[in-house]
């Protein structure tokens, strides 16, 4: 089978780049090792940053030069104003709050997060207050950036494309065939429930496979190690909290990110992220726990933290290879021969990073991708599970 692109990886990343290639007639198949988001993409907190994290030291960074544009652009495909139409996709919050504690760092954070953002940041009058902020100091800020429940963003960009997608078994059911490094002829398939193959002739192939790629990148010849892990250990609070999305600032930091969800038993679940979860990597799970029952308490005085169930889980944020290991400053892509590997850096990203593949790719020369005939009984990959609906021990109070 001859197709324009062949892309590796189902998380939001590729998922939004399937969408756009096929509106622009490229012939395009998705290939998914797992379920589609597992990584990063369902694990994800789902805000649609717009710089607030990046603007605490009071300068326009990088960062925040590079995804101030995304709010607005996610608000029109979230409304269905402009293409991919996403408008099914849960809308968690049309806003975050941003609110500080009483010490002079987060005093100083909240000034020069008020001076480095050039709009978007408006003050939440007393009668607007969410009742789960009113103890805290000082003035809470509301920011325009949306969260997307991760979940049905991946439900709404897979569903109109299934016919496009394959689920692989990227162990034993995958070889290539190059022609130098980096220069990919043939990808051989073999089915994962029965003994048929598939071979498919890309022009190009994109990686979008978040920490898959470095493996990918090697069985294609190529360096795996430009690719670096971040690593994160996350909160999970749940029980009878009210929804609350946003963030703690602490001077150049963010000391809480919290985000909302419900979960299948009706309770409510927080995602707690932000400082916590970088500081949380060292710890154990249990100390991680009353390290943020600790925190919560600082950054959210007046919370009543008792009858509460709380979890974490690990997860490494998958990029390109930074100097000193830092957050690169936006998307990064790389070209060699004919397989481009991406890295969104953030979710919010994703439309910047597709925007960076499609400028490199040639016009579409195979037949449209409606006409791709996929055997019908290959099987096809399903939306992950967030974190909190996995099989999980939860633990009472400390
Ligand atoms: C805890 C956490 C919170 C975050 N919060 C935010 C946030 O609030 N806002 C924001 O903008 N960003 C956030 N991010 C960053 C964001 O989640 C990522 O930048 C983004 O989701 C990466 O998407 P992706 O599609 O590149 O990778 P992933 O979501 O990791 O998807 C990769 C896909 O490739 C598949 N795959 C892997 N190997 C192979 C293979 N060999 N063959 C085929 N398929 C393969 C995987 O199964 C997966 O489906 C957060 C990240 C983390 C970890």
């Amino acid at each position: 089978m001859k197709l324009d692109v062949l892309i590796f990886g189902g998380g939001g990343a590729g998922l939004w780049l399937l969408d756009s290639l096929g509106r622009a007639g490229y012939s395009t198949l998705l290939l998914e090792r797992d379920a589609l988001g597992t990584g990063q993409t369902v694990a994800a907190q789902g805000i649609i940053h717009g710089g607030i994290k990046y603007t605490l030291s009071g300068l326009l960074t990088e960062s925040a030069r590079a995804i101030r544009e995304m709010p607005a652009l996610w608000k029109s495909c979230l409304s269905g104003h402009s293409k991919p139409d996403i408008s099914d996709t849960r809308v968690s919050a049309a806003f975050c709050h941003l609110w500080r504690t009483k010490s002079l760092s987060s005093q100083l954070g909240m000034v020069g997060a008020r001076a480095g953002l050039r709009s978007g940041a408006s003050k939440v009058t007393q009668e607007h207050l969410p009742g789960v902020l009113s103890c805290c100091p000082g003035e809470v800020f509301r920011v325009d950036e949306q969260v997307v429940d991760t979940p049905s963003l991946l439900e709404s960009l897979a569903d109109r494309h299934r016919n496009r997608m394959l689920k692989i078994d990227s162990a034993d059911g995958l070889s290539f065939d190059l022609a130098g490094k980096g220069r990919v002829r043939t990808v051989r398939l073999l089915n994962p429930t029965d003994d048929q193959t598939l071979e498919l002739q890309p022009a190009t192939v994109v990686l979008t496979a978040g920490e898959g790629n470095a493996e990918l990148r090697e069985s294609m010849g190529l360096d795996g190690q430009l690719m670096q892990r971040r690593p994160l250990h996350m909160v999970l609070v749940k029980g009878k909290l009210p929804n609350l999305f946003g963030h703690c600032v602490d001077g150049t930091k963010t000391r809480a990110t919290i985000t909302s969800s419900t979960s299948t038993d009706g309770l409510t679940v927080w995602q707690v992220g932000g400082q916590i979860a970088e500081d949380g990597v060292t710890m154990t799970e249990t100390s991680l726990i009353a390290h943020a029952q600790r925190e919560l308490a600082a950054v959210l005085p007046g919370l009543d933290i008792s009858e509460l169930a709380w979890a974490t889980y690990r997860v490494d944020r998958a990029e390109a290879k930074s100097p000193g290991g830092s957050k690169p400053a936006g998307a990064q892509i790389d070209q060699q021969g004919n397989v481009i590997t991406a890295w969104p850096t953030k979710l919010a990203l994703v439309p910047e990073l597709t925007k960076l593949i499609m400028d490199r790719l040639d016009a579409p020369t195979c037949a449209a991708s409606s006409k791709l005939e996929l055997p019908p009984d290959w099987p096809r990959p399903r939306v992950a599970m967030p974190p909190w609906e996995r099989d999980r021990q939860w633990h009472g109070q400390s």
